[in-house]
């Protein structure tokens, strides 16, 4: 899975207020930022130039590197990120050359001069798709350009199928602490008729091998919910999950974006509900795999991860990216925020590398945000944690959660999902499982599009 969902076509009227129905129907459902993507816009990008001619003084905020590599061997049917199947070698050594170049424009200026990345990211796409020749070049020109020695966290996304023991050890070599495999599930059936590229016996392989090398922490995913899930294939797949003893394990439930394979088969066969389970059916899916790790000790830290040792696991990108630090993001469709300004890239391959080539950025939208849109941002996206502090964000935005959001926190009240404890505001589990959902009360009302990509 990635960071850089591509831009959906247009969408349906919005719906009034969260989507409560129980069918899965088309749409993106899960909140990855806010506010939402659609209202970025191309003539914003001038605040982005702005704050990349700042000096960020001694206050600079921590800076995060997302790395964005496009390319997979398949594409799933579920898949809504920007990705390529049928680039060449030579494609892709002009894809990598064109990131350095990215990242050296934005080396040169005074915002992320001299600064030093805290957490890198590489997704995608599959950025275990490069040969380890690719990998090791790509890594050397980045480091010479912002050096990494200070990072906590390299986080890099695998597709088993592509991870010999060979890479793996390539991989290791460039820093990565925290290998995040993309398993989805452990079916054959399952996996082929949703278009996934690897089979388990790739997933056993590849993660055994990474086990040996020693990574310091090993991440799996698993979506509850594909075409063709059943209770019982769902129980065996989290039974073997729970055999692998994951460091941590991040589980998704379906949502059909518009840009996917399944969706353009619902749209030819003229249907509106996704061949996939309904939410009440993936939220129980959800609760059932909180409860096998449960049992032998794993802890639930958000509504989408389950952590072997909170004490000993940390998700350094997740908690940067939620608590509003700077994410400097390169690669096409990628998005960052630099200075209170969201921004994203060209999602299609080549203005990208035209932008690069002729010497500018390749950022095709931006949103500057004002300091109550941050304070929104920020308390919802740590809200998917469960919980959030008080006393924090009284201190950082000088208003008291408790009175800002009144109104949706009655809202979710309401509902019967709110915790309200001394100093911490939450939510049930039951409502941790459908977090998403919850958040749009926060949303502004002019921010309400129905759609977040
Ligand atoms: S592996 Fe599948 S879901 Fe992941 S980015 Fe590639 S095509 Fe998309």
């Amino acid at each position: 899975m990635s960071s850089s969902p591509t831009p959906a076509p247009p969408a349906p009227p919005a719906p009034a207020g969260p989507p409560l129905q129980k069918e899965t129907t088309a749409g993106n459902y899960f909140v990855a930022n806010y506010p939402p993507f659609a209202v970025w816009k191309p003539d914003a990008l001038p605040a982005l130039e702005s704050v990349l001619d700042r000096n960020p003084g001694l206050d600079a905020p921590r800076l995060g590197l997302y790395t964005h590599i496009p390319f997979c061997r398949k594409r799933c049917h579920f898949c809504y990120f920007r990705v390529y199947t049928d680039k060449n070698a030579e494609e892709i050594k002009g894809y990598l050359d064109a990131l350095l170049s990215e990242l050296e424009v934005y080396a040169r200026k005074p915002w992320i001069q001299g600064r030093k990345p805290r957490f890198l990211y590489f997704g995608g796409g599959t950025p275990s798709y490069l040969s380890p020749d690719q990998l090791r070049f790509l890594s050397d020109g980045m480091k010479r350009l912002l050096p990494w020695d200070e990072a906590e966290e390299v986080t890099f996304e695998g597709e088993p199928g592509t991870l010999t023991d060979h890479k793996l050890r390539a991989i290791r070599d460039l820093g990565v602490t925290r290998l995040s495999l993309g398993i989805e599930h452990f079916d054959d059936h399952i996996l082929e008729v949703n278009g996934r590229a690897h089979r388990s016996k790739e997933v056993h392989r590849a993660y055994a091998y990474a086990r040996e090398i020693g990574f310091p922490q090993i991440n799996i995913d698993l979506i509850a919910g594909m075409v063709e899930e059943t209770e019982d294939r769902w129980k065996e797949a989290v039974a073997k999950a729970v055999e692998l003893r994951p460091d941590s394990l991040t589980v998704y439930q379906m949502e059909v974006p518009y840009n996917t394979g399944i969706y353009q088969q619902m749209k030819a066969a003229g249907k509106l509900v996704a061949p996939v389970a309904d939410w009440e059916t993936k939220r129980r899916w959800m609760d059932y795999a909180y409860q096998e790790f449960e049992k032998v000790g794993y802890t639930v830290t958000s509504g989408t991860t389950i952590v072997r040792d909170p004490a000993k696991v940390k998700f350094v990108y997740r908690d940067g990216l939620f608590s509003g630090t700077d994410i400097l993001s390169i690669g096409v469709a990628s998005f960052g925020h630099l200075g209170g300004v969201h921004y994203q890239n060209h999602h299609d391959f080549q203005p990208y590398l035209d932008a690069i080539r002729s010497g500018g950025l390749p950022v095709y939208r931006a949103y500057t945000t004002s300091e109550d849109e941050r304070y929104i941002r920020e308390f919802m996206l740590q809200l998917k944690l469960g919980s959030v502090g008080v006393d924090g964000f009284t201190r950082k935005f000088g208003q008291d959660p408790r009175e800002r959001f009144a109104g949706p926190l009655a809202a979710i009240r309401s509902q019967g999902f709110l915790v309200e404890t001394p100093g911490r505001i939450g939510v049930t589990r039951e409502g941790l499982l459908q977090i998403d959902r919850l958040l749009l009360e926060f949303f502004k009302p002019e921010h309400r599009t129905g759609r977040y990509a």
